[in-house]
């Protein structure tokens, strides 16, 4: 913690780009002619984001107390910083968003009881708050840290994940056992519109990541690490390779950072390897072999989400706080889709009701901050998006976070939840499988069949339900074809949508093609 938190004041900027490099230079000017007329001391840090999309965020420290600015600018962040040089003991808390008293120093970004205190704040302890360039060197390394991501059945997280789901120990094994030189791919590629923990972990905590990364290289014996990360995103790279510095300095390992185009098709594990190899046409890759055999240049080769390798960090880091007999040890990082979009981090055997706050889906959740069964007391029906674009909707948030309950629940796993609530200028469960499948029929990679054939007639029939008729056992085949049979996840994926609709809200397809929409939104 800086001196300044103690004794005076800190201003800290967080930002994942470059307008907030602008806000950061405004206020450190401002710092700099405050010192110059003699007025108290301020400091300036650059930060992440704490979890909020609101950016650039001004958080203004003093004695134990926080006030939070969203979303300034370089003038505002230069007033902000003005009017504690005048000298006045009070924080600048007008416009604030929050203000949190809190002990005098924090590790983390002091979030109150505002939307960010959902669940709990382990792998994202220190977001908005510390220097995201710090790197730990883990403590553990090489077989006995691939025995305790054995033994606690870590999973990998997130679309981008070679181990999407699955436990990360059989795949490090492989690598390790392979003919060839390995190599860790952090794929920070991940696009999902809807999902945003992976580029969150990038912009405010990639120390932790790269330490996960750290410990996969040392578990499989590989002396390189490829970080792939969005070309949009220089101050994000900036940040990796300054990490990458650092972990130069005190290892052997290599962080090479490779920048791509953040296509939602790229981000799929083996696809990222057709763009990191110079390829036209990225295209997902016929598995087996899998890439821990042959991946990167036909090297044995990990590939994983920088949200895998931050739970990997936190893993080896604190072993004790993992329950080993879970399904799915650990958190998940959720991402809640709307107009105070955020990411949170959910225990896994914690209902997904628990990302919600008050209001979010009307009266229920305004008494029991988020209940179960959506909508089933408020003043309209709601329904959600559970698990990135592709993910499964639903009226019933109260399921688990892990992998497995997800699944279980015919849910996706992309850690989000986008709420929908009926009736005008809401949603409708039909408008939003259709949109889905429109992304599937255009964003598919072309390779296979049952993808690329049946998104597009899928689609087609989703359309035809405004005209009338709702084929649905044919749509009942194409999403059990699409979901059994695609080459890659992507296929799987994009089945989902239209899968849980079908069940779900299956009298809502037939009042649309008989000239009705529930919902209120459409007009049939
Ligand atoms: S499932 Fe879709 S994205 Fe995957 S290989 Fe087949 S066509 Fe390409």
């Amino acid at each position: 913690m800086t001196t300044a938190d103690a004794v005076g004041t800190t201003v800290r900027v967080a930002f994942d780009g470059p307008d907030g490099r602008a806000v950061l230079e405004a206020a450190r000017r401002a710092a700099d002619a405050a010192a110059e007329a003699e007025g108290p001391p301020i400091e300036t840090l650059a930060v992440g984001s704490p979890g909020t999309v609101h950016l650039p965020l001004v958080a203004v420290t003093r004695e134990g107390r926080t006030a939070v600015h969203r979303s300034v600018d370089p003038n505002g962040a230069a007033s902000l910083v003005s009017l504690l040089a005048d000298g006045d003991d009070d924080l600048p808390v007008d416009g604030a968003s929050a203000v949190v008293d809190h002990e005098p120093e924090p590790d983390d970004f002091p979030v109150g009881d505002g939307p960010l205190s959902a669940g709990t704040r382990r792998t994202l302890r220190g977001a908005g708050w510390a220097d995201p360039t710090t790197f730990e060197s883990p403590g553990t390394l090489g077989d006995e840290a691939l025995e305790t991501v054995s033994d606690l059945g870590v999973r990998g997280r997130g679309w981008g994940d070679a181990r999407q789901d699955e436990p990360l120990a059989a795949g490090w094994r492989d690598a390790r056992d392979a003919d060839g030189d390995p190599v860790v791919v952090i794929n920070g590629l991940d696009a999902d519109p809807k999902a945003d923990g992976d580029r969150l972990l990038l912009g405010s905590l990639p120390g932790r990541v790269v330490a996960g990364a750290v410990v996969a290289a040392s578990a499989v014996d590989a002396e390189d690490v490829v970080a792939v990360l969005p070309e949009d995103d220089p101050v994000v790279a900036e940040r990796v390779r300054a990490v990458g510095d650092r972990v130069a300095a005190v290892t052997d390992l290599t962080v090479e950072v490779v920048a791509a185009e953040p296509d939602y098709m790229t981000a799929e594990h083996t696809a990222v390897l057709e763009s990191l190899e110079g390829n036209d046409r990225i295209e997902a890759r016929r598995r087996p072999p899998d890439p821990e055999t042959w991946g990167l240049f036909e090297r044995p080769t990990l590939v994983h989400t920088p949200r895998t390798l931050a739970a990997v960090e936190r893993a080896v880091a604190d072993p004790e706080r993992l329950d080993a007999d879970a399904a799915d040890p650990g958190t998940r990082l959720v991402t809640v889709v709307g107009p105070e979009r955020r990411t949170v981090e959910l225990p896994t055997d914690t209902s997904l009701s628990r990302a919600l706050v008050a209001e979010e889906f009307g009266k229920e959740a305004t008494e029991d901050a988020g209940g179960g069964d959506l909508g089933e007391t408020g003043p309209t029906e709601a329904f959600a998006c559970v698990g990135g674009q592709f993910g499964g909707l639903t009226r019933d948030l109260d399921t688990p976070a892990s992998a497995p309950a997800l699944r279980g629940a015919g849910l996706g796993t992309n850690g989000s939840i986008e709420p929908f609530e009926e009736g005008s200028g809401g949603g409708c469960p039909v408008v939003v499988v259709g949109r889905r499948m429109r992304v599937a029929r255009e964003e598919n990679c072309g390779r296979c069949v049952p993808c690329r054939t049946g998104s597009v007639r899928a689609h087609e029939l989703l359309r035809e339900v405004y005209a009338g008729s709702f084929a649905e056992s044919r749509l009942r085949e194409l999403a059990r074809t699409m979901g059994r049979t695609s080459l890659c996840e992507f296929g799987g994926d994009a089945a989902r949508p239209l899968a849980t609709a079908l069940d779900e809200f299956g009298g809502y397809l037939r009042a649309h093609a008989d000239g009705r929409c529930p919902a209120g939104v459409c007009d049939p």
